[in-house]
């Protein structure tokens, strides 16, 4: 096609998913192997619209169209070729970085800083083993990296000096150097190009493929940051960048998950003692570029974090950033060290002991759905009205985030179970209430009687947010109370009570409707001349369900 290169539309496919994209704009649902939704080519009412992750593709066996994902762009939003690759590139977080293939002369290029890259290497890493590599080699022996631990992540030092690669590369060309960001050019007038990483561990970054793209340099004094990582180049993006990820991928898919860490160090260390399938994000913070790399091999994650302050936050931002790469069948896990460790001091202390006590913290590890339950109890006051919409609104947004709409849905009937059951506590009402009501027994229907009445305008009296939570609903049943007109009062109703006895009603309403339907169906479908209806009989098996889910809530409610 004209303009972009090819590589460029190969990684804009491998960066991005088709089942991500396409469900933007049509709900699917996963059978079998594939997705299926209906299709926005034609018209149809049962899905017959295709879409292969694997293979990248979407196909129509209603009208045959079939493409990839710039093609589904292009035909879906009516989009110009290279308006679809804008598009795409933005969602995939890419510059469009050419309009024409990449040059035999890039190409050149590219292969110079990656030669370059390699040679750096092999200096850091002979430099590591000499005499000024001493500390260097002392400490991180001390961290417990055995010599062939070092060979493998070819780890090694840059000596405290400004010329140890600049002056090293006679043959090559300075602005090579500089391009890989090993080299820096000088800002004073008539100053030499220096070495950007002095006096530091140095730990090669590797791409997919194993070629070193660029470094991160530990501090060995105390100075700080701690870190420093090669800028930006052509070859190296930080935001995108994961590490381990070139030792991990078989792992990854061995494993069938993949496990997040926070440092370089903590990576390396969970890789060699027992979890090969563990990466860290490059610099401190996760982006939605790092994990959408990860989604990308696998969406099982378990991400391993600090229990302390920052460590809790930074799972929350993870948690948030994941919410738009579920699927069904992905199992996202939150798991924390205590007391202050990290995985690379609590894996040091392994050896001796039989069970690994990493593994104990992985397999704790707390699904998604717990963790963000558990957050939005810890960071409202769901004992108050108030706290419990600020959490409610904090869950709705991050569902919100999910595209596949059938997990939406399953997350949101999930929270509205545990809302019902966890947040109304409901108390033992005693004498006072329907105690006999069973999930067998036959209910009895709401009738708006006088009891019931003056219990309503009992609790609209002490309880009138509760009268404005359930108002229409109330309303609906004829019940309409003015809350301004009641002066405060006392009951020895609890809130709860209130509460309880409110929903029951509801729930009575609710059956009653359903018993109606029920009726009405049966009666329709003894009047009907078809030997069967299958719709008939489809919506009565549906109303038998709703109304056995309906007396069981009940009974609990008005059990517990
Ligand atoms: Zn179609």
């Amino acid at each position: 096609m004209a303009g972009v290169s090819n590589n460029f539309n190969d990684e804009l496919r491998a960066r991005l998913s088709i089942v991500d994209i396409v469900g933007r704009r049509v709900p699917l649902t996963k059978k079998g192997k594939d997705y299926w939704g209906c299709c926005p080519f034609h018209n149809e009412k049962t899905p017959s619209f295709s879409v292969n992750e694997q293979k990248g593709f979407y196909h129509c066996f209603g009208c045959g169209e079939h493409g990839d994902i710039i093609s589904f762009v292009m035909k879906s939003q009516n989009m110009q070729y290279i308006d679809a690759i804008k598009e795409l590139a933005q969602i995939a977080g890419l510059k469009v970085p050419e309009l024409r293939p990449k040059t035999p002369e890039q190409a050149a290029r590219e292969q110079n800083y990656f030669e370059i890259l390699e040679n750096a290497a092999r200096i850091y890493q002979r430099a590591l083993f000499s005499p000024a590599g001493a500390k260097a080699l002392e400490y991180i022996r001390g961290r417990g990296f055995p010599d062939d631990m070092l060979k493998k992540y070819r780890l090694g030092f840059a000596p405290d000096s400004f010329n140890t690669i600049s002056g090293n590369f006679a043959n090559v060309k300075i602005s090579n150097l500089t391009a890989t960001g090993l080299v820096r050019e000088s800002t004073r007038p008539g100053g030499s190009p220096y070495d950007f990483f002095r006096n530091r561990l140095m730990f090669p970054i590797f791409n997919p493929n194993g070629q070193i793209v660029a470094f991160s340099g530990r501090s060995l004094d105390g100075s700080e940051p701690k870190y420093i990582n090669t800028s930006d180049t052509e070859l190296f993006h930080k935001r995108r960048t994961i590490f381990g990820l070139n030792f991990a991928r078989d792992a990854i898919y061995k494993a069938n998950r993949s496990i997040v860490v926070e440092g370089q160090i903590d990576a390396i260390q969970m890789q060699t003692h027992g979890f090969p399938e563990t990466v860290a994000p490059l610099g401190t913070a996760l982006t939605d570029e790092h994990l959408q790399m990860l989604a990308k091999s696998n969406r099982n994650i378990t991400f391993c974090f600090d229990g302390d302050g920052a460590g809790q936050k930074a799972a929350a931002r993870a948690a948030d950033l994941t919410m738009a790469l579920l699927r069904d069948n992905s199992d996202v896990r939150f798991a924390f060290m205590t007391g202050g460790k990290d995985p690379d001091e609590i894996l040091r202390k392994t050896n001796n002991e039989k069970i690994n006590p990493m593994r104990k913290i992985i397999d704790a590890a707390v699904p998604l759905v717990d963790f963000l339950w558990d957050l939005a109890n810890k960071n409202y006051l769901i004992a108050t009205p108030g706290g419990r919409t600020q959490a409610e609104k904090f869950l709705k947004t991050e569902i919100e985030k999910i595209t596949d709409p059938n997990l939406k849905n399953e997350y949101s009937q999930e929270y509205d179970q545990r809302k019902f059951q966890q947040w109304h506590k409901w108390k033992k009402v005693g004498a006072r209430g329907n105690a006999s009501v069973g999930a067998n027994n036959h209910l009895p229907l709401p009738n708006i009687d006088a009891i019931t009445h003056k219990t309503l305008s009992e609790i609209a009296s002490v309880y009138p947010e509760l009268i404005e939570k359930y108002a229409e609903f109330l309303e609906k049943i004829g019940i309409n109370f003015d809350t301004s007109n009641f002066k405060p009062q006392t009951s020895n109703l609890t809130s709860a009570d209130a509460e309880r006895f409110i929903v029951s009603l509801k729930l009575k309403n609710y059956l009653q409707n359903l018993e109606r339907d029920k009726k009405e169906l049966t009666l329709k479908m003894l009047n009907t001349t078809e030997p069967k209806d299958q719709k008939i009989s489809e919506q009565l098996a549906f109303i038998n369900s709703e109304i056995q889910k309906t007396q069981s809530l009940l009974a609990k409610i008005t059990e517990i």
